[in-house]
């Protein structure tokens, strides 16, 4: 049926949850993106500044900006973060980066860095995969 085909790509990641979904958790106990800010921002429920927008992405202005222009690029899809793509999934990447070099381009920007966190340690503060886009300026090294 569609309900176990929605259900096999929701939870392979494939596709984000329907809003409507009950509860914060897949059925695997698995989080999915009911309690999720950046599927918030996605499902409109909280505000944001978007720069960018197509069928899988969508790209918008961080809400602490860490570099004079600092654009957050996350995929339709609520993937935890990088360790989450897979060969099902990994299109999305592809089109991410393929977005960002025409999202700089119509900002004027030559010279970015695009740095994406993975776990906690690495500084990942927010469970849904996004890439920062950093620019504006001379940036500080890495880390
Ligand atoms: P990370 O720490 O790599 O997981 O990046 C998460 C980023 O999301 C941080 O740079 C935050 O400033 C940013 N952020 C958190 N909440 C919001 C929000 N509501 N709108 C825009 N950016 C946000
Ligand atoms: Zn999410």
């Amino acid at each position: 049926s569609v309900d176990e085909i929605l259900a096999a790509m929701i939870a392979r990641e494939k596709i984000a949850p329907p809003a409507c979904a009950a509860g914060g958790r897949a059925k695997d106990g698995r989080k999915n993106g009911m309690d999720c800010i950046f599927c918030k921002i996605l499902r409109g429920e909280i505000p944001s500044k978007k720069v960018y927008e197509d069928d899988e992405i969508y790209a918008f202005y961080d809400i602490e900006p860490k570099a004079p222009v600092h654009i957050l690029v996350i995929p339709k899809v609520h993937l935890s973060g990088a360790s989450a793509v897979s060969d099902e999934n990994s299109g999305v990447v592809a089109r991410i980066f393929e977005a960002i070099p025409k999202i700089a381009a119509g900002l004027g920007l030559s010279d970015y860095r695009i740095v994406t966190n993975n776990g906690p340690d690495a500084g990942q503060t927010v469970s849904h995969l996004h890439f920062h886009v950093l620019a504006g300026g001379k940036l500080g090294e890495m880390a």
